[in-house]
């Protein structure tokens, strides 16, 4: 007989990957957390930071939240007592009760986001605060928001992508503002390598998906609309644009060719800094079709974000590269086109007002006002590290007056400012579903450990609580078999137990074309190029062919993308991780570092008006010259001087739906004395 036991489950992280996972139990009681090689996305091998931390950190008591804390300290110094999760609930229940009868229950904020995306420990919480009538911080604002709102007035959805299993038909792959090397390493080292079309990277960093593409655009920062515009141009003067599918499928083409035909590559050379000869290259690659574009989640991210993507989103449109094979876009895929219902998982009807939300740009503001808020509930997110305005926020979170419980399976810097802290179990520990974004499957999450310690599932954590609080309504106690199965049969599986004993499906068996109807879920039925809807909500009615003004008097334009080293916030905690991370640093292109009087090695101060922060330079030609680099996420608290590069982002929003324009904060840089 074996003295292993192997349990097939799924990583649930933010990442378009969702390997498959394979647990080995000894009999001894090792545990190794392995990539399935059964698994047609993971073939046997985890990232390389998921491979360290899940086998290190993860696994390691220490490291983890086990118990339930209530602050012994001064907030933010990280003191607790344990305690039981009787004394837990009932504390935070009857001070929560308090502000709803003192204050009011909007007073009482929630946020939360991707720590654990699956659907359970993703979306069953908000049952708990749909009940309440708590306000909520707008998740998707510190990340995509803007994509979203661009590509539904455009296409009326924003989470219909193409089928990733059409690259087999492509002629070409457009990647424009990812990198999958970093944000979803096994596309990148199999579906990128492995599809014989040609690759196009559109991105100002030289990064190793860039580097790796037949083709490499880099543009300066926010330039993309009017690269996209120059690649139309080429488009039309080469005759390469669908005019039979513009002409059925989309409104406004009219208004917008003259303003195309304006637009040469000769005129979006100095605007981008990309040579004409790459900008026909590319476009004629793209219009050989068909084509497949990818819309990374940075690109958006920038004061213009919004346009980006409809100027962007225009060349699938006008090229008719839609509803057939090897043709399409991504943005991301979502759990609804697959038939999961979301208000059931939400409970949405238990909503007692208007749902309320901010964005995460104005969290700061909101959070300091105590007429406006009492509490915070932080789950699924690590704002202390994650959010602009780092300093002001970490004042705010010290703040006496403002309660705050924070849910999670580590002691993050978010965690260390709350009144409570509870134990989330991590995703090794309890069964849900994973809802991939890129290809159109679904995966069991299996539960292969016991929880450590007294840690819970999220939703158990808010049953639990509900309870607390006296609430009776059963859709708040609904156990995970119950939920797991009835989300099953919305995607037309039998139950749980039968998607666990597959690990992976694919919903549909064979390739699906996007928009395959060619319907599209806008007011018009058809792509509206030119949109009503934007411009009654303040946009142009058309995509603009504009770019961000350059930083003006030495300043350096600040990119601060994901590290292939760390998933958001995650794995800071785990040491050899850490070690692979080394010194935070900042790369200038060559010709800046000589301008400044810097070279590779230095130790210099990013500053601006927001805030300072020490790195270490590094010089290479991977970006354009006035574009600073240093990746995003590392905990503050691990850091000599408590900060991260959010310390230098002042929040500012994107031109729609008031999302996070982080890839334009401007920096100086100086050599520290
Ligand atoms: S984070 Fe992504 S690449 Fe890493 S194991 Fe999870 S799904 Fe795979």
């Amino acid at each position: 007989m074996s003295d292993k036991t192997i349990i097939r489950t799924t990583c649930p992280r933010d990442c378009y990957d969702a390997c498959g996972i394979a647990v080995v139990k000894r009999a001894d009681g090792l545990v190794k957390v392995l990539g399935d090689p059964d698994h047609a996305v993971s073939r046997g091998a985890l990232c390389g930071k998921c491979a360290i931390a899940y086998n290190g950190a993860w696994l390691d008591s220490k490291a983890r939240v086990t118990r339930p804390m209530k602050r012994i300290g001064p907030k933010g110094d990280g003191r607790f007592e344990a305690i039981g999760w009787d004394q837990a609930t009932a504390e935070i229940a009857a001070r929560l009760r308090d502000i709803v009868s003192r204050h009011g229950a909007e007073t009482i904020w929630h946020t939360h986001y991707t720590g654990t995306c699956s659907l359970l420990a993703g979306g069953f919480p908000q049952r708990f605060f749909s009940r309440l009538g708590a306000s909520e911080v707008d998740p998707d604002s510190i990340c995509n928001a803007a994509g979203h709102a661009a590509l539904k007035y455009m296409y009326g959805a924003s989470d219909v992508g193409f089928d990733p299993r059409t690259a087999k038909d492509a002629n070409c792959i457009l990647v424009w503002g990812a990198n999958p090397f970093a944000s979803a390493p096994h596309q990148h080292k199999h579906w990128l390598k492995e599809a014989k079309a040609m690759k196009v990277v559109i991105d100002p960093v030289r990064h190793p998906t860039a580097a790796d593409a037949d083709l490499h655009l880099q543009l300066f920062p926010g330039s993309d609309a009017a690269l996209a515009f120059a690649m139309l141009h080429v488009l039309v003067r080469e005759d390469r644009i669908d005019r039979a599918f513009l002409a059925e499928h989309t409104i406004g083409w009219a208004e917008l060719e003259p303003i195309v035909v304006r637009c040469s590559p000769d005129w979006a050379a100095p605007i981008t800094g990309v040579p004409v000869g790459k900008i026909e290259e590319a476009a004629t690659i793209y219009g050989s079709g068909p084509s497949l574009l990818w819309l990374g989640q940075g690109l958006q991210r920038q004061p213009t974000g919004g346009n980006v993507f409809r100027a962007v989103g225009l060349l699938p449109a006008a090229t008719g590269n839609l509803a057939k094979p090897g043709a399409g876009f991504l943005y991301l895929n979502g759990g609804t086109r697959r038939g999961i219902d979301s208000d059931y998982l939400e409970a949405s009807h238990l909503r007692q007002s208007e749902r309320r939300k901010v964005s995460h740009m104005d969290l700061v503001a909101r959070l300091s006002d105590p007429r406006k808020a009492q509490a915070l509930v932080t789950w699924n997110i690590n704002i202390a590290a994650s959010n602009p305005d780092q300093a002001r926020l970490h004042r705010v979170l010290r703040d006496e007056r403002l309660f705050h419980v924070a849910i999670d399976p580590f002691p993050t810097d978010t965690t260390d400012f709350a009144d409570y802290v509870l134990p989330a179990a991590s995703f090794l520990e309890f069964d849900d579903i994973v809802s991939p974004y890129f290809h159109l499957s679904m995966s069991a999450q299996v539960k292969a450990l016991e929880p450590m310690g007294d840690a819970l599932p999220n939703q158990e954590i808010f049953r639990r609580l509900a309870k607390a609080m006296g609430y009776a309504e059963p859709e708040l106690f609904e156990d995970d078999r119950s939920a797991l199965d009835t989300l099953c049969r919305q995607m037309g599986l039998k139950d749980f137990a039968g998607l666990a004993a597959k690990g992976t499906v694919d919903i549909w068996p064979e390739p699906v074309p996007q928009f395959a109807d060619l319907q599209f879920p806008t007011p018009s039925g058809k792509i509206e190029i030119a949109s009503e809807a934007a411009a009654a909500d303040g946009h142009p009615r058309l995509p603009q062919p504009i770019a961000d003004p350059r930083p003006r008097d030495g300043l350096l334009r600040l990119l601060s993308p994901a590290s292939v080293w760390l998933m958001n916030s995650s794995y800071n905690e785990d040491p050899k991780v850490a070690e692979k991370l080394g010194a935070e640093t900042v790369t200038l292109n060559p010709s800046d570092a000589a301008r400044l009087g810097l070279a590779d090695g230095d130790t210099v101060i990013a500053a601006n008006e927001t805030g300072r922060l020490v790195l270490r330079l590094g010089v290479a030609d991977i970006v354009p010259a006035g574009v600073a680099l240093s990746h995003k996420s590392r905990w503050p608290k691990l850091s000599k001087h408590r900060a991260n590069i959010n310390a230098l982002n002042p929040g500012r929003k994107t031109d729609m739906a008031e999302s996070s324009a982080v890839h334009s904060v401007e920096v100086t840089l100086t050599k520290r004395a």
